[in-house]
């Protein structure tokens, strides 16, 4: 008996020891379980794996790996980005553009007039030849007439050999002409309780709902708040482009969606929503029928009727484009007679426009020229400077 419970003992221990080198040995060719890390995430994860990036969801047909998802935060939808606004550029300097875009139509306009004044002497000849091609230039018959004879009294007292003289001689008489003593400001005066209006008139075609949107960016550079009407319901699509101006800088275009709408009663809302914003400026664009001068006179009268009942019209731009010349004047004839134009906006300047025109309109109406269209960018409109225009002028 006890030498069978010594067996039992024996077997016992050693069965025990078996079993603890057993499980011992089990346990030391195990793995553990390895953790979930940032790593594995970059390089195991679904998303990761697909290429795509933090915030989007796995593309399609990609089975999720369940580890990896439950072990993840729950992902949220993106939230859709309000479109990024335009910056636009800086108002200083843009007219610098213009030296470069008048140098094709007005090379002979500098070089020939500067040859023909430094002659030896100037004969009669000569004379007309000068005349001729400011005339070219669209100057317009009378400022040229006078230029002519400013420039012949000049050269009898100052003489005309020394080139650099010359020109400095036609650069003072043509500003002389351009005249620097104009108001040319196109930002309104501020009102302590309402918005200052802007109302801008011209012949379809001619650039002024392009216009407005590019004075619009202007504005907004110049950190005003602004608020686009949009009163040209002739054409279809002139609400819709001015409204696509005016979302690229984060500005509101009142418009009406029915087709014809009566363009002084959206003047009105555009104006009335102006002064509840208290926006800075409402500019407000207009439809340029010119086949019915009666028809015109009444439009526009209405709006500006309308809309003062509310504020006062600031100001009317007149949008003219330079390359129609002596019909633009005959355009801006019209509109003078129907509304109180306060400044000119000269469209389309870096085409075939012959530069002389700005003198040409000014003279005719009598009204500066505040500001000139210099291409389609959104950017090409510039403030008007008549030394910077007459030395693109003379370098052109
Ligand atoms: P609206 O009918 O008077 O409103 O004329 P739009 O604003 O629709 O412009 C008519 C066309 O003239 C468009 O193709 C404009 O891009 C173009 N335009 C406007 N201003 C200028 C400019 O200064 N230079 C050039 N080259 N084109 C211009």
């Amino acid at each position: 008996m006890t030498d069978s419970l010594l067996l039992t003992i024996i077997i016992v221990a050693v069965i025990a020891v078996v079993a603890i080198a057993v499980i011992a040995f089990v346990a030391k060719g195990r793995k553990p379980k390895t953790p979930y890390t940032s790593e594995r995430d970059a390089d195991d994860s679904p998303s990761s794996a697909a290429g795509t990036e933090p915030g989007e969801t796995p593309a399609a047909g990609q089975s999720p790996d369940g580890t990896v998802l439950t072990e993840e935060p729950p992902v949220e939808p993106a939230a859709p980005a309000a479109p990024a606004l335009d910056v636009p550029e800086p108002v200083q300097g843009r007219l610098a553009r213009l030296r470069a875009r008048l140098t094709k139509s007005n090379n002979m306009f500098s070089k020939g007039l500067l040859a023909l004044l430094s002659q030896d002497s100037i004969d009669e000849d000569v004379w007309e030849e000068i005349e001729e091609t400011l005339l070219l230039a669209d100057l317009g018959t009378e400022p040229a007439l006078e230029l002519v004879d400013a420039l012949r009294e000049r050269v009898k007292i100052e003489g005309s050999r020394d080139p650099l003289k010359v020109k400095a001689m036609l650069r003072e008489e043509l500003l002389k002409l351009v005249d620097p003593t104009l108001d040319r400001s196109y930002l309104p005066e501020p009102h302590a309780d309402r918005p200052s209006i802007i109302m801008v008139v011209g012949v379809n075609g001619v650039g002024k709902t392009t216009t407005i949107g590019k004075l619009a960016r202007v504005l907004v550079a110049e950190d005003k708040d602004v608020l686009l009407g949009a009163a040209d319901t002739f054409r279809a699509a002139a609400a819709e482009q001015l409204a696509t101006w005016g979302d690229r800088v984060g500005v509101p275009t009142v418009r009406s969606h029915i087709d014809g709408a009566d363009p002084a009663s959206v003047a009105f809302e555009a104006v009335s929503a102006g002064i509840d914003q208290e926006v800075d400026i409402v500019m407000i664009d207009t439809a340029g029928r010119l086949q019915n001068k009666v028809g015109l006179m009444d439009e526009l009268g209405k709006i500006k009727r309308v809309v003062e009942k509310k504020a006062a019209i600031d100001e009317v731009l007149l949008v003219l484009d330079a390359t129609t010349g002596q019909n633009g004047l005959a355009q801006a004839k019209v509109f003078s007679e129907v509304v109180n134009v306060s400044g000119i906006v000269l469209t389309k300047l870096d085409g075939t426009a012959k530069g002389g025109i700005v003198v040409a309109i000014q003279r005719q109406l009598g009204v500066p020229v505040k500001l000139v269209g210099l291409g389609e960018g959104p950017d090409d409109l510039a403030p008007f400077d008549p030394e910077a225009f007459v030395d693109a002028l003379l370098e052109g």
